[in-house]
């Protein structure tokens, strides 16, 4: 089954096509055909498209929106000019799967998507007003280029969380808030937390009731959660995205009563500051210089600048304190998984993370940390009692599965 991925936010379309079915799941088979990205919609959007591993190729067109986006992508690949001998027309995508940010409370697993399913999504609106509407707009444009024949499935970021317990979840607020607006902890990056949860546990030769481990997903967004016997338990992103670790560009955790007062020393409204704490913030607020920990790290080798050491300071203590908290909260874990563009790929924020935690357990080998970058693999000392890797994540992937799996109504195996 050919299966289009989209991921589709306010002026960008990230686009793969998978090939997988249940045998190729199964015996790990799935077939990445093609993959890219539309850039900039409204305007003179620029499209980043690869086929296989080809060379990556850039091209440029004006797309008014998704709806256009979608229907010249499509045009390209299934064209002469794309060199995708498997797509040469609408025909040969056979389902398309969407990342869809919220499920709120009603969404606890993957759904084929009817109007019932799409008026559901359209409830959560009011939990991501930013998100959930670019998500729909994707799956709305793809009925339209697609059919209503072509099967689409919603993969949300939320609903992995969907175990975690009510005294985890709830805030320590007026409980009629939570009655009423559903103000709780959801949690996001679930597909991820999900994915390399399953990889981990095929490592070790595990299985779900025996997956008692500490995931943190460090990209741009980060975040931690804290998955006992295969389930969620505890996540730090909140209600929102802002909440828990510190992040490119959100500050994660604060008290809440620096945004009254920022709001009126600055003269902004709650929502300038809220803005500012999800764009201004983080590793990019703290350093005064960039949300890239890459360039951060190339910038403190080249010179000693004190700000850009103490954002990297922060982020990797704010990490640390989760994985102590998590610790406690589940009672021991087997392992701390590192993921996401810096999980996967800085062997320094991964040791720095964990320096001080030899009392848990945790030993990093420097060795091996150097080695896995970009790769799985055990990144603690053979005497570590609490178990560290790095497994990089592949969303993509795991929607193009899930997407297979709830068209052919098998249940979710992670
Ligand atoms: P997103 O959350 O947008 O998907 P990614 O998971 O790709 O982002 O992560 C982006 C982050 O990963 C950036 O801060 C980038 O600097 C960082 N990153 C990527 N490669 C490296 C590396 N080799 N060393 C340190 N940080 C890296």
């Amino acid at each position: 089954m050919n299966v289009l991925v989209l991921n589709a936010g306010s002026s960008s379309l990230k686009f793969q096509i998978i090939e997988t079915d249940l045998d190729r799941i199964s015996n790990h088979k799935d077939d990445r055909i093609c993959r890219g990205e539309v850039e900039r919609t409204g305007g003179e959007a620029i499209i980043t498209f690869q086929y296989r591993q080809q060379p990556k190729r850039k091209l440029t067109a004006s797309l008014r929106d998704i709806t256009a986006a979608l229907d010249y992508l499509v045009r390209f690949i299934a064209s002469d000019d794309s060199g995708v001998e498997e797509i040469r027309s609408t025909a040969d995508i056979n389902a398309v799967g969407h990342r869809v940010v919220h499920g709120g409370e009603r969404f606890t697993e993957s759904a084929l998507i009817d109007d019932q399913v799409l008026s559901g999504i359209e409830d959560c609106i009011d939990l991501a007003p930013l998100h959930n509407p670019n998500n729909i707009k994707g799956i709305l444009a793809a009925r339209e280029l697609f059919g209503k024949n072509t099967p689409q499935v919603a993969v949300f970021d939320t609903s992995f969380h969907h175990s975690i317990p009510e005294y985890a979840f709830l805030y320590a607020i007026p409980y009629h808030l939570y009655r009423r607006y559903r103000v709780r902890r959801y949690g996001f990056h679930g597909t991820s937390h999900r994915y390399v949860a399953f990889c981990y546990r095929a490592i070790r030769g595990l299985t779900r009731e025996q997956t008692n481990i500490i995931t943190l997903h460090l990209g741009n967004g980060c975040s931690a959660a804290a998955i006992k016997q295969g389930n969620s338990v505890d996540t730090s992103m909140g209600m929102t995205p802002l909440e828990g670790l510190v992040m490119g560009t959100r500050s994660g955790d604060l008290d809440p009563a620096i945004i009254s007062l920022i709001a009126a020393k600055e003269g902004l409204s709650a929502s300038d500051v809220e803005t500012m704490l999800n764009t201004q913030s983080g590793l990019l607020g703290i350093s005064g210089l960039t949300n890239d920990m890459r360039e951060l790290q190339s910038e403190l080798k080249d010179h000693e600048d004190r700000r850009v050491r103490l954002a990297i300071e922060i982020f990797c203590y704010r990490a640390r304190k989760y994985i102590g908290e998590y610790l406690a909260a589940m009672g021991g874990a087997d392992a701390v998984v590192f993921t996401g563009g810096i999980g996967e790929n800085s062997p320094d924020i991964r040791a720095r993370i964990c320096q001080n935690l030899e009392w848990a357990g945790l030993k990093i080998d420097s060795v091996r940390n150097h080695e896995m970058v970009g790769r799985e693999g055990l990144i603690s000392t053979d005497d570590s009692r609490l178990l560290a890797y790095a497994i990089p994540t592949d969303e993509e992937l795991l929607i193009a599965r899930d997407t297979v799996r709830v068209i052919l109504g098998q249940p979710h195996p992670s």
